[in-house]
C-alpha cells in the first residue's frame, strides 16, 4: 500500500521518554498494535540506550522483537552510537536513527561528544553496517538535531547543518533528517533547511523532517515540508509527553491533528481518523495521569468528513 505522506509515530520513543510514568511492556504492545491496525507504516518503538539512562524504554529490544511481527510496518529505533547500533541490528530493526546535535554544547550534554567524536563514532557505526549482510542492515539516519536553535546556544548557523548533513552522507549514512528538537523552527527556515540539505546531499537523502510543536508552529512547519516534497512527517499520538520547558504545550506534533490535516487536504497517509481516537483511548487509560494534546480529538471530525485515503484505496 502506497501513502502519500508517510507517518511515522514516535510517540513510543520521543513522547514515553519525557514522562516519569512507565508504560508496561503489554500496554505498549497494544499500542502499536492498535495504530498498525488503524494503518500505521512507520513506528519508532524505542531506544537503545542503558536503561539505567532511559528506564521508560528499558524493553526496547522485547518492543522491536514484537513489532516486526506486524506486517508491513517499518520498526525504527534512536541509537546514541556503536553500542547501541549493535543492538538493534541484533533485534533487527529496519531503520536506525543516530541523533547529531548541530549545537556543540548540546551534543557535549546529551550524547557527551564533541562534534569530531560524533563524527567518528558515525564513522564506526558506517564500518560496522558495511559488514551486515544486506537483508539483516537496517537504513541509516542521522537524525540532525537542534538544527533550527538551541536552547544552550540560541541559532545554530544554518550552513553548518548544511555542510554536516553533507559530510554525515559522505560517510556513508543513507539519509539525514531535519530535527526541530527545541520548537524553534518556522516555515522559512525550514525552507532554506531543507533546500539547501538538498542542495547539498541529492533530494533523495531527505526524506523525512521531525518537528515539535513548542511554539504552536508544528503544523505550519509540516505544511511546507510537504510542499517542498518532504514525504515523511515524525508525529507523537497525543502530543504525548508534552514539552518540558513550555507548560500546556505538546511536545512532538500532534498525530490526530497531522493526520486530519494531510487527509482533508486530500493527501493519503493510510490511516484510519476514527480508528486512531481509538488508539488515543487506549493510550489514555494506560496512562491516565498524562495529558493528552490535540485540537481534532477535541473537537471531532467534521461533519461529512471524506478522508483521502478511503477515496485512493
Ligand atoms: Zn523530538
Amino acid at each position: 500500500m502506497a501513502v502519500d505522506i508517510l507517518i511515522s509515530e514516535v510517540g513510543l520513543r520521543d513522547g514515553l521518554q519525557s514522562i516519569e510514568a512507565v508504560l508496561p511492556t503489554e500496554r505498549k504492545k497494544a499500542w502499536i498494535a492498535a495504530q498498525h491496525a488503524a494503518g500505521a507504516r512507520e513506528m519508532e518503538v524505542g531506544s537503545f540506550v542503558p536503561p539505567k539512562l532511559i528506564p521508560q524504554l528499558a524493553d526496547t529490544a522485547e518492543i522491536v522483537r514484537f513489532a516486526r511481527a506486524l506486517p508491513e510496518l517499518c520498526v525504527a529505533a534512536l541509537v546514541p552510537n556503536l553500542h547501541g547500533l549493535r543492538d538493534a541490528v541484533e533485534c533487527g530493526v529496519h531503520k536506525v536513527s543516530l541523533p547529531f546535535s548541530m549545537s556543540e554544547s548540546h551534543s557535549i550534554r546529551n550524547l557527551r561528544k564533541t562534534h569530531a567524536e560524533v563524527f567518528a563514532e558515525i564513522g564506526r557505526c558506517i564500518d560496522f553496517l558495511r559488514a551486515v549482510p544486506a537483508e539483516r542492515r537496517p537504513r541509516f539516519d542521522i537524525s540532525l538535531s537542534t538544527a533550527f536553535g538551541c536552547t544552550i546556544e540560541g541559532a545554530v548557523p544554518e550552513h553548518r547543518v548544511i555542510a554536516f548533513a553533507e559530510r554525515v552522507i559522505e560517510l556513508g549514512a543513507d539519509e539525514v533528517c531535519l530535527s526541530d528538537t527545541t520548537g524553534y523552527g518556522n516555515p522559512a527556515q525550514l525552507k532554506r533547511l531543507v533546500t539547501g540539505v538538498r542542495h547539498a546531499c541529492g533530494a533523495d537523502r531527505l526524506e523525512g523532517v521531525h518537528l515539535h510543536n513548542t511554539r504552536g508552529q508544528g503544523l505550519a512547519n509540516a505544511l511546507m515540508a510537504v510542499e517542498l516534497g518532504v514525504t515523511t512527517l515524525d508525529s507523537s499520538l497525543g502530543g504525548i509527553g508534552g514539552c518540558p520547558w513550555a507548560p500546556g504545550a505538546s511536545g512532538n506534533i500532534v498525530t490526530e491533528d497531522l493526520v486530519f490535516l494531510l487527509e482533508s487536504m486530500g493527501l493519503d497517509t493510510g490511516i484510519d481518523l476514527e480508528a486512531l481516537m481509538k488508539v488515543r483511548e487506549l493510550v489514555q487509560e494506560a496512562l491516565p495521569e498524562i495529558e493528552l494534546f490535540g485540537f481534532t480529538p477535541a473537537a471531532g471530525l467534521p461533519l461529512g468528513f471524506e478522508p483521502a485515503h478511503e477515496s485512493s484505496g
